[in-house]
């Protein structure tokens, strides 16, 4: 008999089934590591995003937002350190001819072992690390040379320090006070995997906040439990999380300290957001590379601070996974396998799929109705194909919170079953009054 599958193994086929994730370039056999959002992926993506965009940066009245652009002139990169030191350590197998992270060697597969678990180099002969700068060159314009060569950002946070004046002025901010972005991001990493855990390509939600030298310690603290507390708002369970605080040697080149939230994955604990107190090291850099004033001028003391930063940086990416793998259960119901996404309402792509419970007698007409009516205020799914019971697991699956069934009855006294995701219960509900059930419970 073959093995039961991974949970990592049911999900990957689960997302490319019900059209959460597909392998990018799939028809031509796939690119390494690269993956496209599908119709479902696409809108827990963004609803992941939108929530973030909504508790970190609108709902604040100290956080504005900002789009900059990925492409950044190369200077911003040797300023910002990372052409000389965003390196991860390299080594190279001579036996296997692997080529590994050094400091991720438990989560690489070696070539020559047949059963491809990660982590087993017992036959590897390693030579020394080297460093491998993770930026991705690239050439602007029409002439190949060395003037010409920028980099695909490998992180957000450099557009937000060029633009401190920018915003500082424009928005007439007082610290402490943040800027927050949402984008993509790219770095040349030498070991990816897991799915969509780590991507050369993938989506960052960052936030730099400035404040005064020495509140930075107590935002660092503040921005931990913040960031914390907001997975746990949207339904990760709090034992499959944990804060940690990185060693000394871990420190990104920038970093005084950090911290990481981990998510206990299939493999182990792993990071899924880290939270960075970056001092004064970016914008005192780019203050000495630009000559300009980058700091901010305490209106009652007159007294010119370069603030200190303190950086939330979580993967956008890397949120679906968690938000898939901590959702995801299997449960019987009346003697049959019965797979449920249990997404947190404000996250799952589609809040209310509505039902004819027959397809006839006037039925599917009162269904389309329902959704013209919620459509404006949730995301909706028509479905009239298949048993009742089927309907409903298809929904299970997809994590759709609210299944509303019309029936005989619907077309007596305009009433409607729901039925709730988790606990499968139903209730009759007014067709007037669905859309404020359904908004009072996400
Ligand atoms: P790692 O050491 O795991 O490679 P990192 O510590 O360099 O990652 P950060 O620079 O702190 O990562 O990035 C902030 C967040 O961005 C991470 O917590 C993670 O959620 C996300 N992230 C970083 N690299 C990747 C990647 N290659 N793919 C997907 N998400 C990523």
């Amino acid at each position: 008999m073959a093995p039961e599958p991974t949970l990592m193994e049911k999900l990957v086929s689960l997302c490319k089934r019900r059209g959460f994730i597909f392998q990018a370039s799939e028809i031509y056999g796939g690119f390494e590591s690269t993956w496209d959002y599908g119709p479902l992926g696409v809108e827990l993506k963004r609803r992941i995003a939108d929530a973030w965009w909504r508790d970190v940066v609108t709902g604040r009245e100290d956080v504005v937002g900002l789009d900059s652009a990925i492409l950044q002139a190369p200077q911003v990169w040797e300023t910002s350190g990372h052409v000389a030191g965003f390196n991860d350590p390299l080594v190279d197998c001579k036996t296997c001819k692997g080529r590994f992270r050094q400091d991720k060697l438990d989560q690489s597969e070696c070539p020559r072992k047949p059963s491809k678990h990660p982590g087993e180099h017992t036959d590897c002969e390693l030579t020394e690390p080297r460093k491998f700068n993770m930026m991705f060159k690239t050439q602007v314009g029409p002439v190949e040379d060395s003037a010409a060569t920028t980099y695909l950002r490998p992180e957000t946070a450099q557009g937000i320090f060029t633009n401190f004046l920018n915003v500082l002025n424009t928005m007439r901010m007082k610290l402490p006070f943040g800027i927050g972005q949402i984008g993509k991001a790219f770095r040349n990493e030498i070991v990816t995997g897991n799915f969509i855990f780590r991507t050369r390509e993938f989506e960052l939600m960052e936030m730099e906040y400035f404040c005064r030298p020495e509140q930075g310690e107590e935002m660092l603290a503040y921005w931990v439990q913040e960031r914390h507390d907001w997975y746990l708002k949207y339904g990760i369970k709090p034992e499959k999380m944990r804060r940690r605080a990185h060693e000394p040697d871990e420190l990104a080149h920038y970093a005084k300290s950090c911290f990481d939230i981990e998510y206990e994955f299939p493999w182990g604990w792993d990071e899924l957001e880290g939270i960075a107190y970056r001092t004064d090291y970016d914008l005192t850099k780019h203050a000495q590379a630009t000559g300009k004033k980058l700091a901010w001028q305490d209106p009652d003391t007159k007294e010119w601070i370069t603030p200190h930063v303190v950086e939330p940086a979580a993967g956008l990416t890397r949120n679906v996974l968690v938000f898939l793998l901590d959702a995801y259960a299997e449960e019987e119901v009346g003697g049959e396998k019965r797979v449920v996404l249990r997404l947190h309402p404000r996250i799952a792509p589609i809040t209310l799929a509505v039902f004819p419970l027959v397809k006839k007698e006037g039925m599917p007409d009162v269904a389309r109705e329902i959704i013209r009516l919620c459509l404006p205020h949730f995301p909706c799914f028509y479905d009239q194909a298949g048993a009742i019971g089927r309907r409903y697991r298809r929904q299970d699956e997809i994590g759709t919170p609210f299944c509303a069934t019309v029936d005989g009855q619907t077309l007596e006294d305009r009433t409607i079953t729901v039925r709730e995701r988790d606990s499968m219960e139903q209730v009759r509900v007014p067709i007037d009054e669905l859309i404020s059930y359904i908004v009072e419970r996400t």
